[in-house]
This record gives C-alpha cells, structure tokens and sequence, in this order.
C-alpha cells in the first residue's frame, strides 16, 4: 500500500476532523501519501479527490462537523456506481480506504471490500455509539455533553412551572445517549427502543419515578421509530394521564455540532492512528474500535451487526437515583 484514500460518510459527528488529521499525519509519518475524498462515496463516484499533506489538516482537531464534508450517496447503493468508484481509486492510484461513518457508511465499505480487491478500514464516527465492538463512537461523548447542558437548562424551567418535559434525544434505534443522557442530568427516567416491546416504559415511569409531590420531572426520548418520540409521550400523558402539565424540547441537530470533548478528540486520534497501523500489517475489511482501553479489530460484519447491549446496571442506576 502507498496511497491512502479517507473519507467522512452519513451523518456528521464532532471528531471527525479529529479522525482526518489523525489518519493523514499517521500515513505521511509512515511514509504513505493521502488522498482525501470529498462527500463520502459521492466523492469517489464523482472524482473529488484531492491529495492532503500535513497542513491541509492544521488547526482542524477542534473543530466540529467535517472538512471532507459528508453526503449521502444513492449510486454507491448500486454495482454501477461502486465500479466507477473503483475506478476512480485506481486511476488516482489509491490502494486503500478509510471510511469514517456510522452503521450505514460502514455497510457500504463491507460490501465495496467485498467486491474489489481493496483494503477497507472504517473508524466509527457517530454519535449514537451504535456500533458494536468498540466503547463508545467517535462523536458520541461530544453530543452527551450538549445534551447535558441543554437538559440542565430546560430543568431550569421545568422547576419554576412545575412541569412535566419530554425531552427528544437523537440516537437512531439505540438508546445510548437518551439512557446515559438522563443519568447525567439527574433526568427521571429514558425512554429508550431497546425496551420498546418488552414494557409500557410510560407507564412504568409513571408508577414508579412519577410523584406529584416532585416538583418538576424530565424524562429523555430517544427519536426512533420504536419510541415513537417524545411528542407521542406528551400526547399519551394529555390522554391517560390529565392533570399534567406537559412540555416537548426536540433537541435535533444542536446534538450533532460543536467542538469535540477531549475524549473524542483523543480517540479519534487514537483511532487514527491505528488504521494506518492495521493497513501496514495488512489487515482489511475491520473497523478500528477501543474495548477496554486497548484498539482492537472488529470485522465489518459484526460492527454493524445493530445489537450493541444497553447495559442493564445503568438503567437500574437511573431507576433507583430518580425516586
Ligand atoms: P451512517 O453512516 O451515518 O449510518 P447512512 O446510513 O446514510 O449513514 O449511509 C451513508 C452512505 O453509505 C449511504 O448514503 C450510501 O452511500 C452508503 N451505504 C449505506 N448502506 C449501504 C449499502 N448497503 N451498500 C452500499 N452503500 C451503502
């Protein structure tokens, strides 16, 4: 391998500038040219390629969002789009790719390695933290941080009206930000899809956490289909419930920007850096991720996988610290 292709793909997350200039500085320090790929596939479909030395990415690892920008690309989807692709690669003399992205993004690079004789590293850049085998996501503690201080705001007002609030968290279909986000901000209860069939979670919360003798309750939603969101638990309350005083903040893309926390900005480089080790041993088709403290490699087909586990001591933790 001598040229290395990197990209940043689906949603964007705070870090993954951080990723970038990690990825770059570990390949030119290991003696390997880059080549940054702009739009994720799009880029590769298109021909916007562009090589990067040390100082296209200067100044970059506190920045939020990516330089590369990131897109969502329809063709990629199709065989014909992944042979111009391919093409494109080749005819930039590009031998391997770093494919920063969630779950979606990492499925394209699975089955691109799997069709083309091309080394595929992927780095999970989300903030739903939804990729199995790694701790967390690059991404995720930044969009934690900001939901805690936006809750610990609207507590401010739940307070002084003695309100009932459902707050909307992002997530997909993982409860990870919702769950560790109420037990940050001393939130009452998550309502989160991995429990969406087992239990009534309103109802649940209502008997359990809810008393009309606390003077203000926060419960986190995360968005997703299996919720059904946090408008739909506003309604229910009005319905079942009346008597409540009940609000809805949809905290949305605000979850998404800002500058990375020091521990994103550390494992993205971390993780960096690691993917220039694995494509100099060789290794393809794995995404880089932190298990305990060490790097490890995940196969593609277990990364994205979707059934990373809500560990079930921390929604007892909130259980018992929100009565
Ligand atoms: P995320 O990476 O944040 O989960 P998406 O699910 O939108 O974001 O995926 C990003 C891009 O990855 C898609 O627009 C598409 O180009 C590519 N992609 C996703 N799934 C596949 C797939 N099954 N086959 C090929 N490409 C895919």
């Amino acid at each position: 391998v001598k040229c290395i292709g990197i990209l940043t793909s689906g949603g964007d997350a705070p870090g993954m500038n951080a990723a970038i200039r990690a990825v770059t500085r570990a390949a030119i320090y290991n003696g390997l040219s880059v080549k940054g790929i702009y739009r994720g596939y799009k880029g590769l479909v298109t021909g916007e390629i562009k090589e990067f030395k040390s100082q296209n990415v200067s100044n970059i690892i506190q920045v939020g969002g990516t330089i590369l920008k990131t897109a969502r690309c329809k063709e990629f989807m199709t065989p014909e789009g992944r042979q111009t692709a391919y093409d494109n690669m080749k005819k930039e003399g590009i031998d391997a790719l770093v494919v920063i992205g969630g779950d979606g993004s990492l499925s394209g690079a699975r089955i691109f390695a799997q069709e083309f004789d091309i080394p595929c590293i992927g780095l999970p850049g989300t903030i739903d933290n939804d990729l199995y085998g790694t701790d967390t996501t690059i991404g995720y503690d930044t969009a934690l941080n900001t939901i805690l201080d936006a809750v610990d705001k609207i507590r401010d007002t739940a307070t002084s009206h003695e309100r009932l609030f459902f707050v909307e968290v992002m997530g997909r279909d993982a409860g990870f930000l919702a769950l560790n986000g109420a037990i940050a901000s001393g939130a009452e209860a998550a309502i989160i899809p991995e429990f969406s069939t087992e239990v009534d979670q309103l109802e649940e919360f209502i008997k359990n956490g809810f008393r009309k003798s606390k003077n203000s309750s926060i419960v986190l939603v995360a968005e997703s289909e299996l919720t059904g969101g946090a408008m739909h638990y506003a309604e229910r309350v009005k319905n079942e419930y009346p008597g409540y005083d009940v609000r809805v903040t949809i905290l949305g893309h605000l979850q998404r920007g800002g500058s990375p926390t020091a521990h994103d900005r550390i494992l993205a480089s971390r993780l960096g850096a690691a993917a220039i080790d694995a494509i100099m041993e060789g290794q393809r088709n794995v995404m880089i991720g932190i298990d305990h403290d060490e790097v490890v490699y995940v196969p593609f087909t277990k990364a994205i996988k979707n059934d990373k586990p809500i560990k079930k001591d921390l929604v007892n933790v909130l259980r018992e610290l929100s009565i």
